[in-house]
């Protein structure tokens, strides 16, 4: 099985080889296809097995139709959104989305806490396609209204029991509150704890369980 198989548009191969990634690793090639069908999915994947590229690339094939070249903000509401745990995480996350949509007209930020928030608002006001947060300053931006939700197709949640661990849940179902009901979910975690299974029962519908 190669990248090429998996369905995705030549603007992510092309980024997918500069990366020098030769061939997909098992929780890409289970994870694309069925993000690309529209489905929801549960994934256990811990990190170093490439679970980030896993739902970023078909994430953002997703995302690539009607993306719009237009500079007018309007026409960059945010489509997708990637919950993270922490900002190290976040940052990492948003590294490899920048390196997997350098040839798409898609705009991303990357919002997390301990730093001025004003530059934060800034990248919000001329409009992004894809944010990548931690959860605590994604509920300080919607406070200020500083991003709307209300266009989200798409939503992953990155290392959900590390989530739990830090006492990250009720933030996380507030901000799913705000999302449109028709939607694609992604929820990964390392384990599947009964509360985790709650969130995902709340949060995805049909899920397509991928297991690595
Ligand atoms: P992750 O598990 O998402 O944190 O990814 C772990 C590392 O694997 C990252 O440094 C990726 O750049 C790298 N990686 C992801 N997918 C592949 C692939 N198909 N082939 C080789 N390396 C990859």
């Amino acid at each position: 099985m190669s990248f090429a198989d998996l369905g995705l548009i030549p603007e992510l191969l092309k980024a997918v080889e500069d990366a020098g990634y030769s061939d997909p690793t098992p929780i890409q090639s289970q994870a694309i296809p069925v993000v690309l069908e529209g489905r929801d999915v549960m994934g256990g994947a811990q990190t170093g097995t490439g679970k980030t590229a896993g739902f970023t690339l078909p994430l953002l094939n997703k995302i690539s139709r009607w993306a719009s070249t237009s500079t007018s903000p309007a026409r960059h509401p945010v489509r997708a959104l990637i919950l993270t745990p922490t900002r190290e995480l976040a940052v990492q996350v948003h590294e490899a989305v920048q390196t997997y949509a350098k040839y798409l007209p898609i705009r991303t930020v990357c919002l997390y806490g301990g730093v001025d928030i004003r530059p934060q608002i800034e990248d919000l006001r001329r409009g992004v396609e894809v944010v990548v947060a931690t959860p605590g300053r994604l509920l300080d931006h919607i406070e200020q209204r500083s991003i709307t939700l209300g266009q989200v197709e798409i939503v992953v949640l990155d290392e959900a029991d590390r989530m739990l661990d830090m006492g990250f849940i009720p933030d996380i179902r507030r901000i799913l509150a705000l999302l449109p009901k028709q939607r694609q979910s992604l929820l990964f975690s390392a384990t599947f704890s009964e509360e985790i299974k709650r969130l995902a029962d709340t949060m995805l519908r049909d899920p397509q369980l991928i297991e690595v």
